[in-house]
């Protein structure tokens, strides 16, 4: 059966109406998952009982199971959530000064294959479908409704690569965004792609104005194709052409994402080559403390990092080095799954 969280309000009317209902009903059925949070059909009071037994006909309301929470000292929590099909998805929130903001993951593991990113260690087992993705909000709505709390932010930077699950990303970003449904803002969520060439484009016709981030981690094709697959693909010049013709659709100014990794990227020249790349492109520029996994890469010392952003600083490049958040909780992507699936193997 199809569940109910997979349906955008549109899709929903579409369905209601097949089932000789009133569309507005779709409106009534979003407030009830997505403002008052309700668990079963039956708790949706205005709608009578001979609908409420179609629905149950058409749909199932199951959620996610809760198999892992960790609070980091910091404030940022972690869960790990285990789907109907007994998979594990990793989702985590974190406190900042202007709300709270969750990463979500869209896939069960990755086949980008990245090679600092612990994600990938597995590969991808398949796609996750629009309410596992929705859910993982919803699910910690529940936990802050009782510290009368909401989720504000959305980024899409967990687990999988958002591009590779692009029609599902689209109607979970029309979910979060519906003013009936989370009514989480454009302007607050954010998608990050490694960058399927192709996608972008498309994206770049995509209705609802969400922030688009680049994990662009390399300025040089050698380095980035030796520790990024999709470079393979899609090379830089065709990475820059397609986020000019995105901004050119958009006028959205985008960001870089750039893992600082020691001794790999993060020296005098690297910082030169992104700055010539990225020259006269509207853009903000992340740099990122590596996140310490289980393979061999380390992050940089912090002079060094220190260093670059200074130099992107001077050539006044717009650039912020991110603080490191929920460090002893294994927040790096893919951490605690791995951690979960390790143990799944050492008690077998
Ligand atoms: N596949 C998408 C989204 C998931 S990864 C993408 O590539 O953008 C989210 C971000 O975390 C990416 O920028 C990714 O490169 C980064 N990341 C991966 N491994 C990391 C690590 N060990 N430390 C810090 N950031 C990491």
């Amino acid at each position: 059966m199809n569940n109910i969280y997979n349906f955008t309000r549109k899709q929903l009317e579409e369905k209601l109406v097949c089932m000789n209902e009133k569309p507005f009903r779709a409106t009534q059925i979003f407030e009830w998952l997505y403002r008052k949070n309700v668990k079963s059909f039956d708790e949706m009071t205005n709608i009578k009982k001979e609908t409420i037994d179609q629905l149950k006909k058409e749909f199932d309301i199951n959620r996610l199971f809760i198999e892992k929470e960790q609070i980091s000292k910091d404030g940022t929590r972690k869960y790990l959530f285990r789907l109907s099909d007994g998979n594990f998805v990793e989702t985590v929130l974190m406190c900042h000064e202007y709300g709270l903001s969750v990463c979500v993951s869209t896939q069960v593991g990755c086949n980008m294959g990245c090679a600092f990113c612990a994600s990938g260690l597995n590969k991808k087992q398949r796609n996750l479908e629009v309410f596992e993705m929705v859910l993982q909000i919803q699910m910690i709505n529940d936990i802050l409704n009782k510290e009368n709390k909401r989720v504000s932010h959305v980024v899409v930077m967990g687990i999988g690569e958002p591009f590779d699950n692009y029609d599902n990303l689209l109607s979970f970003l029309r979910i979060i965004n519906d003013a009936k449904g989370l009514e989480i803002g454009s302007r607050h969520i954010t998608v990050s792609t490694c960058g399927i060439v192709p996608k972008i484009i498309e994206y770049s016709d995509f209705e609802l104005q969400v922030n688009l981030a680049i994990s662009l981690h390399f300025a040089n094709d050698e380095k980035r194709s030796k520790y990024m697959k999709i470079n393979n693909a899609y090379n830089i010049s065709e990475l820059m052409d397609s986020i000019k013709y995105y901004y050119s659709k958009t006028n959205r100014r985008i960001t870089f994402e750039y893992i600082l990794l020691k001794d790999i990227n993060d020296s005098w020249e690297d910082a030169k080559q992104l700055i010539k790349l990225i020259k006269g492109i509207n853009c903000y520029v992340n740099l990122i403390p590596m996140n310490s996994t289980i393979n061999e890469f380390t992050r940089s010392t912090e002079e060094k990092m220190n260093t670059f952003y200074k130099m992107l600083i001077n050539n006044k490049v717009n650039v912020t080095l991110r603080k490191e958040q929920g460090h002893d909780i294994d927040a790096a992507c893919g951490q605690l799954r791995i951690k979960q699936m390790q143990g799944a193997v050492c008690k077998d």
